[in-house]
């Protein structure tokens, strides 16, 4: 758990992530700005444009390999403690940008950490991970240019995390992490092994890797480019680069979605029904009567039904830029109306995501090898 001594910000991938501001964490935890390097990326993704995508670290390695046509790999994973949601929506969109820019994708089914944060039985994560890959499958990854795997039966990233046990001591995994149980020290050593694995010989490592990935899981790779430093005179690890992007708000209004409060996030495995009640009943930024929301306007910056246009469901950046500034702030629409149109836009979507992904469901069990 990495906190900022200036503010209440707390970066934990095993818990409750609170971000005061996202300018100050460049500042307070040494990330990068992405914004810069903005003009340089090759056809930049909706994230990035967007500035959802915020962050970074060290990516400028990643940016030349790919304007030079140079080997990079693009690195990331879900926990299979459930079906997709937006958060990993956003993740794998990220991954398969990467791998359409060129990149060996590598992506990870986190099993291990699926059981040791979530208390998920392998059995059943094994399940999700089924309609985890069929979900990615079906968003656009090619599975040819990729490597998808589980980490309790990946043996390559098992062995580097017994090698990397012995470069980390008890009181740096509490400073990162908080005090926690073993099985969660663990599982970081293991995705240490996760993100270091597309260096391997095997994969024709050493090269650039970038790890696309929410904010929350900084952690992660601080601990893992310490760890590629320890080990470079033996592997000859190149660091790791990341980028961030930001968290989506939960319909309750709170900063992050979590898969553990149900009313505040959906999967893409919902009933639409069911997804449109809970866009119905969600937190907005409007104000107490319609008359004050035409006359004063509302606040997207607190709103999440903003947000999920903003992250997911307006394909035009002119859209988003038009709500933002006219129809929200400006009054031009009510909260109710704002939704009803989100809620078709959901719908549309999720109707033909769901569609592809089951033809994909074959496909992923025999990617997992899973009868
Ligand atoms: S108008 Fe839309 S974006 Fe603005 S506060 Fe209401 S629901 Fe949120």
């Amino acid at each position: 758990m990495s906190t900022s001594f200036h503010s209440k910000t707390k970066l934990d991938p095993f818990g409750t992530t609170v971000i005061e501001d996202y300018e100050r964490l460049y500042a307070e935890f040494g990330i990068q700005p992405f914004k810069p390097l903005l003009p340089e990326m090759p056809d930049p993704n909706a994230a990035m444009r967007r500035g959802v995508i915020f962050g970074h670290r060290d990516f400028e390695r990643v940016l030349h390999a790919m304007k030079n046509n140079d080997e990079f790999a693009v690195m990331s994973g879900i926990k299979p403690t459930g079906e997709f949601h937006l958060g990993t929506l956003q993740t794998a969109r990220e991954v398969i940008y990467f791998q359409q820019q060129g990149g060996m994708a590598f992506y990870c089914i986190a099993d291990v950490e699926a059981y040791e944060d979530n208390r998920i039985p392998f059995e059943r994560s094994q399940k999700y991970a089924v309609g985890n890959v069929a979900d990615l499958l079906a968003l656009g990854f090619d599975p040819k240019k990729g490597y998808i795997y589980q980490q309790s039966k990946e043996q390559r990233v098992k062995d580097l995390a017994i090698t990397f046990g012995r470069g980390v001591t008890l009181a740096t995994m509490t400073a990162i992490y908080g005090e926690r149980h073993m099985g969660l020290y663990l599982s970081s050593l293991i995705q240490a092994g996760d993100i270091l694995l597309p260096q391997m010989k095997e994969f024709d490592g050493p090269k650039p890797t970038v790890v696309p990935v929410g904010i929350d899981q900084d952690p992660h790779l601080r601990l893992t480019r310490d760890l590629a430093f320890k080990f470079r005179s033996k592997y000859k690890f190149v660091p790791p680069s990341s980028t961030y992007h930001k968290l989506i708000k939960a319909l309750d209004g709170s900063p992050k979605m979590s898969k553990r409060a149900h009313m505040s996030c959906f999967t893409l495995e919902e009933k639409t029904e069911v997804i449109g009640k809970k866009i119905s009943n969600a937190f907005t930024g409007g104000r107490p009567t319609a008359e004050e929301q035409r006359r004063l306007g509302a606040n997207p910056d607190i709103c999440p039904i903003y947000d999920l246009y903003l992250f997911h469901f307006f394909e035009r950046d002119d859209d988003v830029v038009n709500l933002y500034d006219s129809e929200c702030k400006g009054g031009h629409i009510l909260c109710g109306e704002d939704k009803q149109r989100l809620i078709k836009n959901v719908t549309d979507f999720v109707k033909e995501h769901q569609r592809k992904r089951r033809r994909f469901i074959d496909k992923a069990r025999e990617i997992l090898e899973v009868e």
